[in-house]
């Protein structure tokens, strides 16, 4: 029986370990904070930081694998550990640092929306003058979920994004999006899998909703996927893939304007925007990765109804429990067991098999804040 070591105990870390345990493998986690939610049923955790090299030392010692769903351990530990991490620790460089991620995206034919590089005020008056309003301050390492983010519409907003200042930062281009979207891919090196593409509703820079359903020649432009918008983000997100040399799980993050493609960002873990598929498809995102860490054939995804992803934050969390009490048939809560409960904390996520998104306002919109 093979271990898993994961560094993070996080929630994809907990779903993460739900699928290496019906694979047969077994699992240790790492993270600093000891009421971790995936420290609940892995079979062996440690308490430590993630820049902690002696514990991250022994997490790889009594591993076989090594995977992670923490993003910013610091890339020169990792860097050192890189003969146990199957994945490789390029896939999570190039994404610890918003200008690295773009200029590798636009290297390996995607095109990433414009962006100037800033580290103090001058640059950043500099920036917005060439760039224009409205554009959006971003720091370069550490953001997510709108964190070190800031939306400059006018020079009153100037301050907000110098108060980050001096630190390594880009200015990126508005993009009057009519949708986001997001594909999830497993690589094992030889095959490259894609699970059906989502369409992202964002509120407040954190995920809100995932819809899915199957592309259709129906859908007017700009509205969502057809299939041949569909079939030109499967062909750009697996060639990215290939000309990257990575293997394991990536998901990239696009803005869709008309018929351009935009690259926001990349994450090489399972993402927020792949639960859906643990109800939704026939295989789901934290399955293939244990399949690639376990050197196991990877599964062609396949979407089984069309489905709606809600996360549930700190104030939604209430509400949830009660839904999940009220046991709906193909409504599938997931409650991660964070000890503690706060505004725009991911707290769990519900999943609505054979659900568009006009029945979703209709029922069930009105119960969450
Ligand atoms: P990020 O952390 O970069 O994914 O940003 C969080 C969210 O903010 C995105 O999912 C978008 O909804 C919005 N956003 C970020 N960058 C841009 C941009 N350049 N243009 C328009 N909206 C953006």
């Amino acid at each position: 029986m093979k271990t898993i070591g994961i560094i993070g105990g996080g929630q994809l870390g907990l779903m993460i370990i739900e699928q290496a345990k019906i694979l047969g493998a077994k699992t240790i986690c790492l993270d600093p904070t000891a009421d971790s939610p995936a420290f609940k049923i892995s079979d062996e955790h440690i308490i430590a930081a993630f820049d902690d090299e002696q514990a991250l030392e022994e997490l790889c010692r009594r591993s076989d694998i090594v995977t992670y769903e923490f993003e910013n351990v610091p890339g020169d530990l990792l860097k050192s550990l890189k003969e146990h991490i199957k994945q490789g620790v390029r896939p999570l460089l190039d994404s610890q640092d918003r200008a690295r991620e773009k200029n590798n995206a636009r290297e390996n034919g995607l095109t990433p929306v414009n962006f100037i590089e800033v580290d103090d005020v001058n640059s950043l008056n500099e920036g917005v003058k060439k760039m224009g309003y409205p554009c959006i301050f971003k720091t370069r390492r550490l953001g997510y979920d709108g964190h070190g983010q800031v939306v400059l519409k006018s020079d009153a907003d100037l301050e907000k994004a110098a108060a980050y200042l001096p630190t390594p930062a880009v200015l990126e281009e508005f993009i009057p999006f009519d949708f986001e979207a997001s594909i999830v891919m497993v690589s094992d090196g030889e095959k490259i899998i894609n699970f059906p593409i989502g369409q992202n509703i964002h509120t407040g820079g954190i995920l809100d909703l995932c819809i899915v359903t199957e592309p259709s020649e129906n859908t007017p432009v700009g509205t969502g996927l057809t299939p041949a918008l569909t079939k030109k983000i499967e062909t750009l997100g697996k060639e990215f893939m290939q000309k990257c040399g990575y293997k394991g799980i990536l998901t990239i993050e696009l803005f869709i304007k008309g018929d351009k493609i935009y690259f926001n960002e990349m994450a090489p873990r399972p993402h927020n925007s792949g639960h859906y598929t643990i109800e939704g498809c026939n295989t789901n995102q934290f399955m293939e990765l244990c399949r690639f860490l376990l050197d196991m054939d990877l599964q062609e995804p396949k979407l089984v109804a069309p489905t709606i992803m809600k996360n549930i934050l700190g104030q939604d969390l209430e509400v949830a429990k009660q839904i999940e009490k009220e046991n709906h048939p193909n409504v599938h809560v997931h409650i991660y067991g964070k000890t503690e409960s706060k505004p725009k904390r991911k707290m769990g996520h519900i999943t609505f098999v054979g659900m568009n998104l006009e029945e979703y306002n209709q029922k069930w919109k009105h119960r969450f804040v």
